[in-house]
């Protein structure tokens, strides 16, 4: 490992100051993927800014309904919350399906949103990778690519998303509160992470030295119901094949309220719009469901080896919504 200078930052500004007045800089959460990545030499930084010790720990209620997630608030506190296990099982399940029980107690909201991806030539510096060193190429598009991505990649990049949280997120319709160099802004998350397009090194869009401080669920609609579903290759800890999450509300056999994205297919969590249009005020039913599923997953483009993932994630999605609408 690089040598490395290290700051507890006991304040939001403290952190964002230190960050911007060392180019290179991180932030440090629970350090679970960043550490492992600065052991394998694939991230270098300077200087490591601690922010698991700032005030953001909390899970509080928002005038609106809602909840505000700190950005320390560990993984497994999260799952555990009540608020959010009664109000938004989607997400303590997305939590639940992550990583290992260990792993949960120590992961941060904010690190769980901006770990990086799991490719296996994005980890290996003796191998090129666009997204590590940009311009030197993608093995992975020939090369190993199994678990990669079918929809929304590039000749520079196929490389998928591996937060389990961020997919539930995406669908809760949830934000991300930003503090930077320049201030605050609030990012939806279906925006927070990019499309590989031609510069794929770039994973979201935080600009450098800003510091995700919370992430705010907005109030469901009533009577809505919710879901995670995760198909992975073996059922101790594993990132997805293909996962989704799922908000549904039935009223009189029709479909009134959907949202779903799906994980473990692309460079970002996938929120299935094209899916929520036929969904919306059809028949709750297989057939609408099938129909659904086919019309968001006929955007895929899959490579010589992960073709399992379309029919695998039609699967989730159709299974997912049956089971709300039979819950509705
Ligand atoms: C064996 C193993 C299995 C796993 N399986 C899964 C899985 O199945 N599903 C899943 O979703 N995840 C899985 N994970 C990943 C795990 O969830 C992440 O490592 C963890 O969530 C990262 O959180 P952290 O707080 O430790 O982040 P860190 O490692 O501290 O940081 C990660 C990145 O986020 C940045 N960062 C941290 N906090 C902030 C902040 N507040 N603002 C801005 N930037 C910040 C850091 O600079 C760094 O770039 C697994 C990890 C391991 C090691
Ligand atoms: S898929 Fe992306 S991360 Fe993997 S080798 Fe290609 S450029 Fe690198």
């Amino acid at each position: 490992m690089k040598p490395f200078a290290y700051l507890r930052a006991d304040t939001v500004a403290d952190a964002v100051r230190a960050c911007a007045a060392h180019p290179g800089a991180k932030f440090l959460g629970g350090g679970t993927n960043l550490v492992d990545l600065m052991k394998l030499g694939v991230e270098t930084p300077g200087l490591l800014v601690d922010v698991s010790r700032l005030p953001l720990d909390r899970v509080t209620d928002t005038p609106e309904g809602g909840l505000r997630i700190g950005a320390t608030v560990r993984n497994s506190d999260l799952a555990a919350h009540p608020a959010v296990r009664t109000r938004y099982p989607a997400l303590s399940q997305a939590l639940l399906a992550g990583a290992s029980g260990q792993l949960r107690n120590i992961a941060t909201t904010g690190g769980n949103l901006l770990q990086r991806t799991r490719c296996p030539y994005f980890q290996d510096t003796s191998k090129p990778c666009n997204k590590r060193a940009p311009g030197t190429g993608c093995p992975a598009r020939e090369g190993t690519h199994r678990d990669l991505a079918v929809l929304g990649h590039s000749e520079e990049c196929v490389a998928t998303h591996p937060s389990d949280m961020a997919v539930a997120l995406a669908a809760l319709d949830a934000d991300a509160v930003l503090e930077g160099p320049e201030g605050e802004r609030t990012v939806p998350v279906t925006a927070f992470h990019r499309l590989p397009g031609d510069n794929p090194d770039a994973d979201t869009v935080v600009r450098p030295g800003e510091l995700v401080t919370e992430v705010l669920l907005p109030p469901l609609p009533d009577g809505t119901v919710s879901l995670y579903r995760k198909a992975r290759d073996r059922a101790s800890y594993a990132f997805a094949l293909a996962s989704v999450a799922a908000v549904l509300r039935v009223r009189d056999g029709r479909v009134e309220h959907a949202a779903l994205a799906f994980g473990g297919l692309a460079h970002r969590p996938w929120r299935a719009r094209a899916a929520e249009e036929i969904l919306h005020g059809a028949p709750a039913g297989d057939a609408t469901f099938l129909r659904a599923a086919d019309a968001e997953l006929a955007a895929a483009r899959p490579l010589r080896d992960n073709a399992f993932k379309v029919r695998l994630a039609r699967h989730l999605a159709v299974d997912a919504l049956a089971e709300l609408a039979a819950r509705t």
